[in-house]
Parts: structure tokens; C-alpha cells; sequence
């Protein structure tokens, strides 16, 4: 089963995939993550990758996409994983296409604007492995210190107030159009994201089996 999280920088993407990859037991595959991980070990990518992603841009097609098919390829994707993250651009989901990638729903988390700066704003992610938390929502068991490898956890440069606004922009501008490309196809499912995180999740399982 190969599925996409499509949604807003903050709408829960990373949190669904994890659910669902414990559920199905397929790999979340994260590109912010990966990106995220080749900037911090200096990698060609990475170096190419740092300057847009700390304004909130996307990355260069290309270099997402090379990076993503390497990832496809190994032996634990072979029955399936999730994307979270990718495809952001209709280019991007026409690459996955060439790939000879068959996807077999997208399932869009939809959250308004408004709750999604707000978020933003909580969120802490793990400089060690870059596991995900909120301030409120899914707190560490110690203020600071990843529950699954004791790192720090840091606010990311991109989740700052003014970086927020360019994101969310960037999404409605250039990734929001993969709802129609993907309707068009008939594998779109919307779940609405819930304020209550466990909701969010019967809501995105239950789409599953649609
Ligand atoms: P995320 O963690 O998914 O919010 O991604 C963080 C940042 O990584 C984005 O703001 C982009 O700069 C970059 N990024 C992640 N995935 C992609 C992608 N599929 N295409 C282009 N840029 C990406």
C-alpha cells in the first residue's frame, strides 16, 4: 500500500504517518526529515537544500526528488510506505508517476490557517532524531529531552511567526494543487484534523479503509 499525507506545514502529517505506519506497518517516509538530517551531516543535498528551508521555501524539485527515489528503493518500502511531505509540487507527483510509482489514496489533513499558525508556534522537534512534539499537544515526558533518544528539542528555524506565513502561502500557491490532480484520479480522501490528536487518528484509519 503506497499512501500520501497531503496538508498544510502543521496540520499533523508527521503524527498520521506515524499512526499509520504503526497501524500498516510501512515506513513514514518524512522529505523535511531527510532534508532536515542531509543539512545537518553537510551533504551535497543538504548544502544545496539549507537556504530555502530556513525561508520556508521548497527545495528544487531535483534534489527532492533524488533523494526520495533513493529512499523507495530499500528493502523496507517494499511493501509500501506513506509519504509525508512529498509530493509538494504537481511536477514532484508527475516524477513519482515516471518512477512507475503506484499510489493508491492520498488522504489530505485539512486544517484552517488560523489553528495552523497557532500550532506552529508549539511545536518542538528533536535535534537528535527529529522526532516531533508539541508544547500542548504531545508534550516530552521532560520539558526538553526527546522521549526516544534524550536529545535536545529545539524550536525549528522555520516555524518561527513570519516563516510560518511564507509556508502556508507556499502551500496554498504550489501544493494545494495536487488536490485536484489527485480527486481527478479518485484517490483523494479529506479527514478534517480534530483538535484532540487520538480523533484525528480514528479519522485518518477509518479513511484508510474507505
Ligand atoms: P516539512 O518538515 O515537511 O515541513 O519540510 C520542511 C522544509 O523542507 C520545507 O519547508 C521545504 O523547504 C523542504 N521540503 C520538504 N519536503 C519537500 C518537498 N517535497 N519539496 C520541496 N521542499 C521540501
Amino acid at each position: 500500500m503506497n499512501l500520501i499525507l497531503l496538508g498544510a506545514p502543521g496540520a499533523g502529517k508527521g503524527t498520521q504517518a506515524e499512526v499509520i505506519c504503526q497501524a500498516k506497518g510501512i515506513p513514514a517516509i518524512s522529505t523535511g526529515n531527510m532534508l532536515r538530517e542531509a543539512v545537518k551531516n553537510g551533504t551535497p543535498s543538504g548544502l544545496a537544500a539549507k537556504g530555502y528551508m530556513d525561508k520556508g521555501e521548497l527545495v528544487p524539485d531535483d534534489v527532492v526528488i533524488g533523494i526520495l527515489k533513493d529512499r523507495i528503493a530499500e528493502e523496507d518500502c517494499k511493501n509500501g510506505f506513506i509519504l509525508d511531505g512529498f509530493p509538494r509540487t504537481v511536477p514532484q507527483a508527475e516524477a513519482l508517476d515516471r518512477m512507475g510509482v503506484t499510489i493508491d489514496k492520498v488522504i489530505e489533513i485539512y486544517v484552517p490557517d488560523e489553528t495552523i499558525a497557532k500550532r506552529l508556534g508549539g511545536r518542538r522537534v528533536c535535534e537528535g532524531c527529529g522526532a516531533s512534539y508539541h508544547l500542548d499537544y504531545k508534550p516530552t515526558r521532560v520539558e526538553g529531552v526527546c522521549d526516544s533518544c534524550g536529545s535536545r528539542t529545539v524550536i525549528r528555524k522555520d516555524d518561527e511567526p513570519a516563516t510560518v506565513l511564507d509556508r502556508l502561502k507556499v502551500y496554498h500557491e504550489k501544493t494545494a494543487p495536487l488536490k485536484d490532480f489527485y480527486f481527478a484520479q479518485g484517490k483523494l480522501v479529506t479527514v478534517i484534523g480534530q483538535e484532540e490528536v487520538q480523533k484525528t487518528s480514528e479519522l485518518t484509519l477509518a479513511a484508510l479503509d474507505d
